[in-house]
């Protein structure tokens, strides 16, 4: 089996871990045009949320919720879009998408824009910078969480 998210928990690297849960593991994202994108990654290998027993599913979605409030908190944004599609990686994972005011197209989905972004090298630039610095961000994010 070779699932990329598995192997990306196997061989995480450190410095774009944001937290580490009972069950699920958070990156950094690397598209911080929106600042504060992380993934909640779902320890376990599991394609759908049914498969889980209630009391992981429900221990997972307070994680994401968790994460969700600490990317609140720090990036104040005006929504945050949970996106959870997995037919790239069905491994359970939630792309958390801190949405602004100011977004070019903030009543879209990010993919929309990403998509575009995977063939304009300028463009791509742009998305993933990070105004703040990742590791900053990290920090205010391991603050944010009580860590
Ligand atoms: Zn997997």
């Amino acid at each position: 089996m070779s699932c990329p998210l598995c192997h990306k928990i196997e061989q995480y690297h450190s410095h774009d871990v944001v937290a580490i849960f009972e069950h699920s593991i958070v990156f950094l994202g690397p598209w911080q045009y929106y600042a504060g994108y992380c993934i909640v990654t779902a320890k376990q290998h599991c394609t759908e949320l049914f498969e889980l027993s209630s009391e992981v599913r429900h221990a997972l979605m307070d994680e994401v919720a968790q994460m969700a409030k600490a990317i609140h908190d720090v990036v104040k944004p005006r929504k945050i879009n949970y996106e959870w599609l997995g037919n790239q990686v069905p491994h359970l994972h939630w792309h958390l998408f801190p949405r602004q005011q100011h977004d070019p197209n903030h009543l879209q989905a990010a993919w929309l824009d990403i998509a575009q972004a995977e063939k304009d090298v300028a463009k791509k630039e742009h998305l993933m910078h990070c105004a703040k610095g990742k590791s900053q961000l990290i920090q205010e994010l391991h603050r944010a969480l009580g860590m």
